[in-house]
């Protein structure tokens, strides 16, 4: 088979930082010792958004020390315990994960699973992967099943076509997702040909993950366009990345910019506790700010729900501000010009 663009490119990728030295000047030796932690892979393209050392294109995809101090949890939301089969994550009775795949177009420094993302035990063999099909085959209660990993779009068509087909046969299988990075890290992966072939297992959702506007580039849009063009419905999960994008303004300019490309704002994630990764958590109080301050500038589209995922598999919360406090029947509601507005409530009975 003729390798496509996209598997080129990916070929091309940095996965050392001796050798993103040759494009920026840093410390390479110390950063060594992380990487054989936990892996790097910056795609051409998005090494290409890196503007300086220490910039939030940076901070997203080169390994920093800080990496190696942090204590944490290894398997925060304590997604072992409710894997069934290798391949599947079933917390929730009607939808699943579905680990198709062990690698990523580039390692994100703050991942949820990073420790195994990338790493040769993360690989699932066809067996783990027959058995995780056949584990969705017999839980009728599955409506939703959700292709995740690492990236699903990083399997080729031929494998990736026929995962989607087996899942789509199931008869109670109503929706797939597929969450994926592709569009951030490695657009040209977004070919007519993928769109072709996703477009025969509709109903599909496609969850992307854009943290900060400068990733918003042309390509990225021309990526997006394709996948809407498709017919499949665009959403993002951000995560709330301390130095990266723990600001209202940089947050209402992604939330906007993503709208204008047909992507909906679904979930801003507040930090887990994976080990590793502590050096990129905010506060909530900082969420729940930033949050408060979306409410009235930016459109209820634009909104997405900021949420904790809680430890020990206890699943996601929505953090909202809050905005109502009663007393007897009477609410007291907290409206955007700050003012509290007396609001008479009934009484169920
Ligand atoms: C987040 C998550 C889902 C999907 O949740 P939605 O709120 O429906 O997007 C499913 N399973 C697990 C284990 C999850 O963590
Ligand atoms: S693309 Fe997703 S799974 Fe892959 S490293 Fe980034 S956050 Fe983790």
């Amino acid at each position: 088979m003729p390798q496509e663009d996209w598997q080129l490119a990916l070929k091309q990728s940095l996965t050392s930082v001796r050798h993103l030295a040759d494009y920026f000047e840093f410390d390479a030796s110390e950063l060594e010792t992380v990487e054989s932690r936990y892996p790097m892979r910056i795609s051409p393209y998005y090494l290409g958004l890196i503007e300086h050392v220490g910039d939030p294109i940076w901070k997203q995809c080169v390994p920093d020390i800080l990496e190696l101090e942090d204590s944490g949890l290894d398997d925060p939301l304590a997604e072992e315990d409710f894997s069934p089969t290798p391949a599947v994550i079933h917390r929730y009775p009607d939808r699943v994960i579905f680990l198709v795949s062990g690698s990523c177009a580039g390692y994100c420094r703050f991942c949820t699973r990073k420790r195994k993302v990338g790493c040769a035990d993360m690989a699932l063999s066809f067996r783990e992967l027959r058995d995780g099909i056949d584990y969705i085959a017999a839980n009728t209660q599955i409506r939703d099943v959700i292709f995740s990993g690492g990236d699903p779009l990083l399997l080729p068509d031929s494998v990736l076509q026929d995962l989607l087909a087996r899942v789509h046969a199931i008869p109670h299988v109503e929706i797939i997702r597929i969450g994926t990075r592709v569009p951030v890290t490695l657009p040209e992966r977004i070919t007519e040909r993928l769109c072709v072939l996703l477009k025969k297992f509709q109903p599909i959702y496609i969850n992307t993950h854009f943290n900060h506007p400068r990733e918003l580039t042309q390509q990225a849009r021309n990526a997006c366009s394709r996948l809407a063009d498709a017919g499949i419905v665009l959403g993002n999960q951000t995560v709330l990345l301390r130095g990266v994008n723990d600001h209202a303004d940089t947050i209402g300019e992604l939330f906007r910019g993503l709208l204008r490309m047909r992507v909906r704002p679904y979930y801003l994630h507040h930090m887990d506790l994976t080990r590793g990764t502590g050096h990129f958590r905010t506060s909530v109080k900082t969420g729940l700010q930033i949050m408060h301050s979306l409410r009235g500038p930016v459109s209820g589209l634009a909104s997405p729900h900021y949420v904790i995922d809680l430890p020990k598999g206890k699943g996601k919360v929505p953090l909202v501000p809050q905005y109502v406090k009663r007393k007897g029947e009477t609410l007291f509601i907290h409206a955007e010009d700050g003012s509290v507005v007396e609001y008479p409530d009934v009484v169920d009975d």
